[in-house]
């Protein structure tokens, strides 16, 4: 069962400069796409809930987020995928965006822990455009789509945790007209401190 999900899950398996340049490139066509950073608990979600499966398979990219998706690769004998943690695709994804002067958005994590991340992105990556953030406990969902909307950003980066974060995603995707959705876990509280 594992093996045949494994075997149907589009993992990248490029290296992560391509990775990043084919997300740039999507940007300046103006797309829309849909990253999903995966770890063995998002694969463990997936077996179980029906739902969470084709959430997972609709998405763009898969990226083998933790070490444990390539343990598990290896011992299926899989095509090995890379290896980008989202943070990490994340810090590379910002400098990007102060070169191209990108618009990028920031979902997730509690009010002052997102402002210090906020604060420390914009001085660690000087001249970034952070278009806007809310923090990621809003039962107004209506409000904080209407909130990324009016921003016009090219990434969002959407930490919630999962499986919240990609079923915010695939649930709202359809409302914008641009935009990388990236399910980035943990990753505002990393930037935080
Ligand atoms: N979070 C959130 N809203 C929620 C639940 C969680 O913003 O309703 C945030 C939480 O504050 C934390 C992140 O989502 O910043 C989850 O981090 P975790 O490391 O648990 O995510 P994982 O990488 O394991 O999916």
């Amino acid at each position: 069962m594992i093996r045949d999900f494994y075997e149907s899950l589009a993992f990248y398996t490029k290296d992560r400069k391509s990775l990043t340049n084919e997300i740039i490139e999507d940007i300046k066509r103006k797309e829309k796409k849909f990253v999903v950073t995966a770890n063995p608990e998002i694969i463990v979600n997936a077996l179980k809930r029906n739902k969470y499966d084709s959430i997972i398979r609709n998405a763009n990219y898969v990226i083998a987020d933790g070490i444990g998706i390539i343990f598990a690769a290896k011992l299926l004998k899989k095509n090995l995928p890379t290896h980008v943690p989202g943070i990490e695709l994340m810090e590379d994804l910002l400098n990007r965006a102060v070169d191209l002067k990108l618009n990028v958005y920031l979902l997730g994590s509690t009010e002052p822990i997102l402002h210090r991340a906020v604060k420390n992105i914009e001085e660690k990556y000087k001249g970034i455009k952070i278009c806007g953030y809310h923090h990621g406990y809003f039962r107004n969902v209506e409000s904080v789509i209407s909130d990324i909307k009016k921003a016009k950003p090219d990434i969002v980066f959407v930490a919630l945790g999962s499986p919240i974060q990609e079923e915010f995603i695939s649930d709202h995707l359809s409302l914008f007209e641009k935009g990388i959705f990236i399910g980035v876990g943990g990753s505002i509280d990393v930037l935080s401190g």
